[in-house]
């Protein structure tokens, strides 16, 4: 046996996407970190030894300009590239990946902390040290820092430290939630392992082992539809162990047992019932580490509820945004003899705020994924993925600042939140609402102006028809006054068109909230016509428009041959058009029944009547990093037959850059997923810019100071090593990944 000390910054113990996104965030930030996992991969229940979907915020692709950016979002848009199949193994290695890039993160794979050094007394106690053991070396390692992160979902860190937290469903009385019981319990959600099948091209057979459970004894093939080509994630609800009686972690090798006798009864039942097609099917991979969903909660400063969820409430202290339904499960799981999941989503992104992120008790210990202070209502929202990932690396930065500052995260909270809202948006992390304005960037104090800008939305490439059998809507920013629209349809017969526009609420929120004005034109019988509707409107602040047209059985649209930057369209479903995982949730919610799926990247073709300055260049320093209340972002004019297009930066007096960072365009209305539920028709964001130059102007000329091809990323972060001194610098775009406009969503200049 060897023992050892490592010394760190910053701790964090668990290397699921919370841990790895945490560690990632303190690492960049400077700060020594020691990220410590106890299984041989990393990525938690993301990982191929679990396979669960990373999903987040835009919730299968119900909510809208939803996807996180930040850690995830790097990881999410690289995967699409690296691994357009979505296979699990090629996810761990961007994970990986991703970790190894950072020089001031120490990994230590396979090792298990199971003891604390804490002391102090209950209301105010000090972790001076973790313990763990690393399985196939022999190494017992003590990892002392400063700070602590508790990103092991289970939460077994901040107990052994004597953490306050609680298992199990609050009662109604205590935060006055709808959903929650009368009486408080120890129900959670239960775990669960998947499987993978494959066609072997020949006949295969399955003689089931004598543990796999008969399923027809049970309601399981009444009550849940399954198909022979199955995967992972479609079978999520293979799930165990949630009822009061079963503990989700003293009890887990128990659950693992059931669910593997489950897991082959049902293979048994696919392949030798004669129900279903599966003679040449075998079985490529059965899990064998349950995945969990729910166990400890820490107490922090703050409990997140389902109220402010579906309220949307702003927190002082917003560091990162979830979206997912409320999503909670029957107790008895896949026995539950009546389907009675339940999912609620809100109108929009809510805030999730830091003080949901530290322990009321432990001075010095942090947390991040499924265990944080949060109502069990609420942690139905906050438990998927990208959101864990989001909070990782709100918790990493502000680790990193306590480290920094010789301070505990709640005076993080008291005295910096505004330094750490800023420096995590530095970073392009995933906050709504607040703008990028710390003084560090010399960008914010340059006149910006450009080549060209647009400045009227024309969404008029028609490749396709839709029937107007329900009414449908689109949304595009108004920055200035709005006229109307032309929208271009079909009509079969003489008839009224009746078209309505309402204001959007939030300026997170893309759903009709207040009518404003409308108008009913007569059309006559003919095809292909571009009608126009009247709609002034003149609204104080730039927002959203949503408009509607009122179904129609005479009229027929055209959607547009391509996805255009500002605009998004929606028909008004009269079910809810969603997928098999999400079956429980109904139409009553706006976000769901005006729905953007079926539409996918083919938006209804119009135009606006007016201009709009929502595209103008100064949206490169106007701080806000995604969609909010408008794109945010400067769109050129169509970059016809190879035009380049710039933007360029400009102050008062030379400036001597040492960093450049550019924010482009990825869309964050597409919905990811790391394995590829759904798979996009493209592996670069087309709207994202390909080859540019950054110049400078020195000398009366502009001089390259950087070029580069063959762009698929987001954020992009330039080191200026050459003595520069200048007063203008520019950004050419020479072209993009697809789309007619150069997008850039950001400039700064340190
Ligand atoms: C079957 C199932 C389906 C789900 N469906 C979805 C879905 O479709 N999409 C989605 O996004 N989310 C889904 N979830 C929820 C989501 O997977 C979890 O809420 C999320 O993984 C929590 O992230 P985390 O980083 O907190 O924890 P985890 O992903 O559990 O990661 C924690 C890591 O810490 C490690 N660890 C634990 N204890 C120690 C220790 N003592 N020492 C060192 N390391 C330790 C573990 O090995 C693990 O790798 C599902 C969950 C399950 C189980």
């Amino acid at each position: 046996m060897k023992y050892e000390t490592v010394r760190s910054d910053v701790t964090v113990i668990g290397g699921g996407l919370a841990g790895v996104s945490a560690a990632i965030s303190a690492a960049r930030m400077g700060k020594k970190v020691a990220l410590v996992q106890n299984r041989p991969v990393l990525g938690g229940n993301s990982s191929s030894e679990i396979r669960v979907w990373v999903l987040g915020a835009t919730g299968l692709g119900v909510n809208r300009y939803a996807r996180e950016t930040g850690i995830i979002g790097e990881m999410l848009v690289e995967n699409q590239f690296l691994n357009p199949d979505g296979n699990p193994y090629y996810w761990d290695l961007v994970v990986l990946e991703r970790v190894r890039k950072e020089p001031n993160i120490q990994l230590f794979l396979n090792t298990n902390v199971y003891e604390v050094e804490a002391d102090g007394d209950e209301n105010s106690r000090r972790i001076h040290a973790a313990k763990g053991f690393m399985m196939g070396s022999e190494r017992m390692i003590r990892f002392e820092s400063p700070m602590f992160l508790d990103c092991t979902g289970d939460g077994l860190v901040g107990f052994l430290a004597g953490a306050k937290y609680r298992i199990g469903r609050e009662a109604k009385h205590e935060f006055n939630e709808e959903w929650a019981p009368e009486e408080s319990d120890n129900v959670t959600l239960g775990s669960t392992m998947f499987f993978y099948t494959k066609d072997a091209g020949h006949p295969v057979k399955f003689i089931a082992p004598s543990f796999a459970k008969d399923i027809t004894k049970t309601a399981i093939p009444m009550k849940r539809v399954f198909k022979a080509g199955d995967n992972g994630c479609y079978y999520w609800w293979i799930e165990w162990g949630g009822e009061a009686h079963i503990d989700t972690i003293h009890d887990n090798e128990m659950i693992r047992d059931e669910l593997w006798s489950v897991i082959y009864g049902i293979w048994d039942y696919i392949k030798n019932s004669g129900k279903f097609d599966a003679e040449t099917m075998t079985l490529e991979w059965v899990g064998s580490v349950p995945g969990k969903r729910e166990h400890r909660r820490f107490i922090g400063d703050y409990i997140l509820t389902q109220n402010d969820l579906i309220n949307q409430k702003q927190f002082e202290d917003n560091i990162a945004f979830g979206g997912w339904s409320m999503d909670l499960h029957p107790p008895e799981g896949m026995y539950a003899s009546e389907y009675v999941s339940k999912l609620y989503c809100p109108d929009g992104n809510y805030q999730i705020p830091f003080r949901s992120l530290y322990s009321k008790n432990v001075e010095n210990l942090m947390f991040a994924g499924r265990n944080i202070s949060a109502t069990h209502v609420a942690f139905g929202s906050t438990r998927v993925m990208a959101t864990c990932s989001v909070m990782g690396e709100a918790a990493g930065a502000g680790a990193a600042l306590c480290v920094e500052k010789g301070i505990t995260p709640r005076e993080v909270y008291q005295r910096h939140i505004k330094e750490l809202q800023q420096t995590l948006l530095w970073y392009d992390a995933s906050i709504i609402g607040i703008p990028y304005n710390d003084k560090k960037d010399l960008a914010l104090n340059a006149k910006v102006k450009a080549s060209s800008q647009l400045k009227r939305i024309k969404v008029e490439d028609p490749i396709k028809t839709y029937e107007n059998s329900t009414d449908i809507a689109f949304i595009f920013p108004v920055e200035g006054k709005v006229d109307g629209v032309e929208i271009l349809l079909d009509a079969k017969e003489d008839t009224i068109v009746e078209v309505e526009l309402w204001d959007t609420g939030k300026p997170e929120n893309y759903i009709p909230h207040k009518f404003k004005v409308k108008d009913s034109v007569s059309v006559k019988k003919g095809e292909k016509q571009w009608v126009t509707f009247n709609l002034p409107w003149n609204p104080a602040q730039p927002q959203n428009a949503f408009v509607i047209v009122r179904e129609n059985e005479n009229i027929t649209f055209y959607q547009n041959e391509h996805q255009v930057t500002g605009t998004l369209s929606f028909i008004r479903e009269k079910k809810a058009n969603i997928s098999r995982l999400l079956e429980a949730i109904n139409n009553d919610q706006l976000v769901v029944q005006w729905s953007k799926k079926p539409l996918k990247r083919n938006p209804f073709c119009f135009r606006m009547l007016s201009d709009t300055d929502a595209f103008s260049p100064d949206k490169v320093t106007d701080g806000y990093l995604r969609p909010y209340g408008g794109p945010h972002m400067w769109l050129s004019e169509n970059m016809e037959e190879g035009r380049e297009e710039w933007i360029e930066l400009e102050w008062d007096q030379s400036i001597k850059p040492s960093e450049i960072h550019l924010v482009f365009n990825d869309d964050v209305n597409e919905d990811l997923n790391n394995l590829h539920h759904i798979k996009t028709p493209f592996e670069v964001f087309p709207e994202l810019v390909k080859d540019y130059r950054i110049e400078a102007y020195l000398d009366n000329e502009w001089k390259v100071l950087v070029e580069e091809k063959d762009n698929r990323k987001r954020r992009r972060v330039h080191n200026i090593v050459e003595d520069v001194k200048t007063n203008k610098i520019r950004l050419v775009v020479e072209s993009t990944n697809g789309s007619k406009y150069a997008e850039v969503i950001a400039i700064r200049v340190k």
